[in-house]
């Protein structure tokens, strides 16, 4: 049997996550379950589980989740520093899911426990870039990746050799919006941003594939993880979601994993790593399917690839101050109070005016993240954006 701990499991990612761990529950006793303010979905979950704990996030939440648990002997705890006690409880699998920059403390103390980490949660990364990378390598902690592109990568990776790679590309649905106009684009509705053709998550990142800064995110993410330079990595649109992405070799191979959109076969290869697992999913039938088709993305329409490129390449803390500004635009977007198209404006006008020095560590990501979500406010509420 061996342990686990889902950081924000009431998510789609963490029910995803759930989903296998309940068909196979003789496999795996449940160590720590995680959730922002879901306090009864997360205590339902907990007693399924038979978790040893479960954390809110959010203080407030805390005396619902104690009531829901109550009698259950499962440990109920809340706040901030809870969620990253809880993940540093040794696990053999941390499954980092939390949505946004929020994740980041919590992944950092399941890193530091020194296991292995399946990371959902790009933000994180994408924030504290070599901050995170150089604590991996210092606890000897291995990440592997569930995103769906970067799995496939590193599944593609097996057995070739990093210094072989002359190229990765990162496959894109394109979103729901891949064919609208300029004109359409500035009138979307957050109802319709959410309603991805192809893949069923989050809120925050069904906004993110629409505006692509999802693929600029998992641009840096890439980067971080695939150490092939970044003139070596690639974006093409791919809008049937089959081939989740590619690696090219210098004999011009190019190997691609293929499979349905479903989050359960990356997750599932996590869990399973380094061997493999059943998932009630249906083959893929390519007969069915048809025909594969390839884009280059438009980067008029969806400028973020283009400045989570600039992002990445001007490094130290700009990749923090981008995903900051994106979170801060895309809840105001959600939430109705800006337009759709006014997204990639606050993040490239947060660039813009705020430029502060690398982060050395954790606590300098998380200043620079606080600082940029306070100009990305500040950008919001200026009339020509609003
Ligand atoms: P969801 O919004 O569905 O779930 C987010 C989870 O994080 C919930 O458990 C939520 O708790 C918790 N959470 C939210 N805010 C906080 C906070 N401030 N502190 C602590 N916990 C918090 O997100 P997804 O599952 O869609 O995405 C999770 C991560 O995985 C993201 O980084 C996303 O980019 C990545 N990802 C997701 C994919 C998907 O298919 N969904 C695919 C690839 C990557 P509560 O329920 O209480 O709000």
């Amino acid at each position: 049997m061996r342990t686990i701990s889902i950081l924000g499991a009431t998510g789609s990612v963490g029910a995803s996550t759930l989903d296998l761990i309940r068909r196979n529950r003789d496999q795996w006793r449940v160590v720590a379950l995680t959730a922002n303010c879901s306090a009864h979905e997360l205590a339902a979950l907990a007693r399924e589980f038979e978790a040893e704990i479960a954390v809110v996030g959010d203080d407030s939440c805390f005396t619902d989740l104690c009531a829901t648990l109550s009698g259950s002997g499962i440990e109920a705890a809340g706040g901030r520093e809870a969620l990253c006690e809880a993940a540093a409880r040794p696990v053999d699998l941390t499954v980092a899911a939390i949505v946004g920059c929020a994740g980041l403390r919590p992944t950092m103390a399941a890193i530091r426990q020194g296991g292995t980490v399946a990371l959902a949660n790009k933000e994180a990364l994408v924030s504290a870039g070599e901050v995170m990378t150089a604590a991996v390598a210092q606890h000897g902690a291995t990440l592997l990746p569930v995103d769906s592109e970067h799995n496939a990568i590193f599944q593609c990776l097996q057995g070739g050799r990093i210094e072989d790679v002359r190229s990765i590309t990162l496959t894109a649905s394109g979103g729901p919006f891949r064919t609208w106009t300029h004109e359409r684009l500035a009138a979307a509705t957050p109802a319709e941003a959410v309603a991805h053709p192809n893949w069923d998550m989050g809120a925050k990142i069904s906004v993110d594939s629409a505006t692509m800064m999802n693929k600029g995110l998992e641009f840096i993410e890439a980067h971080h993880l695939f150490p092939v330079g970044l003139d070596h990595l690639r974006i093409v649109v791919h809008p049937q979601s089959v081939v989740h992405s590619m690696v090219e070799y210098r004999d011009g191979s190019t190997l691609a994993q293929l499979g349905p959109s479903d989050m359960r076969v990356p997750i599932a290869s996590c869990l399973a790593w380094p061997g493999r697992m059943d998932t009630p999913l249906a083959p893929l039938d390519l007969a069915a399917i048809g025909s594969l088709t390839f884009e280059a993305p438009d980067e008029d329409r969806f400028p973020a690839t283009r400045l989570a490129r600039e992002a990445v390449h001007a490094g130290g803390a700009a990749p923090a101050v981008l995903n900051a500004a994106n979170e801060v635009a895309v809840a105001a977007f959600l939430a109705g109070q800006t337009r759709f198209t006014h997204i990639a404006v606050v993040a490239e006008r947060t660039l813009q005016s705020y430029n502060p020095p690398a982060p050395a560590a954790l606590d300098d990501v998380l200043s620079v993240d606080t600082e940029a979500r306070t100009r990305a406010r500040e950008i919001l509420e200026t009339a020509a954006i609003g």
